[in-house]
């Protein structure tokens, strides 16, 4: 998606150890207005598939799973990334995350997440797919259904998608990184 690419070339930036930083406009500042023709884009995307729920993890998925959500007019349920004492019937699984390299277990009720449902798991990246099985494993463990999966941003030289896409399952990312070799960004045309 152009307009994504070029404001990751404006204002994203390069960290250590292969993780880019857009936290001006997606990770912490958040533009609403690139949000939205994001969440549209996304929503065309899947024009044709029949989505039932949006599903995400907490935090940085939940405003552009919103606003597809919003647009398709269904419910969007979150993966939590701490047992609420409140919560009553819980699903969980284990994550092991990129950017903090360690474990933690999303959780669910499961009364957000039912046999049959069709959803659309919506994230603001994909790089090494945890999180998205991580999902995956969550839907299995309910009957629910993953018919997709929407990534702001794929980092393609990272072994997520290549995982994902070989399950079959209906892969669509808005922006691909190629490489962050040597602190450039370099993004698939
Ligand atoms: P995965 O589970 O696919 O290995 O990593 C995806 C998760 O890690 C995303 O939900 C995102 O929060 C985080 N992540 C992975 N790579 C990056 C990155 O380069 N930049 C940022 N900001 N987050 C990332």
């Amino acid at each position: 998606m152009k307009q994504l690419k070029k404001r990751i070339l404006k204002d994203g930036k390069c960290l250590e150890g292969g993780i880019l930083k857009v936290d001006n406009f997606i990770n912490h500042q958040m533009d609403a207005g690139l949000m939205m023709e994001m969440a549209q884009e996304i929503v065309a995307r899947f024009k044709g598939t029949a989505i039932d729920k949006v599903i995400t993890i907490e935090a940085s998925g939940i405003a552009p799973a919103i606003m597809v959500a919003y647009l398709l007019d269904v419910p969007v349920v979150f993966g939590k990334k701490k047992v609420p004492s409140t919560m009553d019937g819980i699903i969980r699984s284990e994550v092991f995350s990129f950017t903090k390299s360690r474990s933690y277990n999303i959780c669910l009720c499961k009364d957000y997440l039912k046999k049959g449902e069709r959803c659309l798991f919506v994230d603001d990246f994909l790089a090494n797919g945890n999180a998205a099985l991580g999902v995956l494993d969550l839907a299995v463990q309910t009957g629910a259904e993953i018919v997709g999966m929407a990534f702001l941003i794929e980092k393609g030289f990272q072994a997520g998608g290549k995982i994902l896409r070989e399950k079959g399952i209906h892969i669509e990312s808005l922006a691909i990184i190629e490489s962050l070799d040597n602190c450039e960004i370099k993004i698939k045309d």
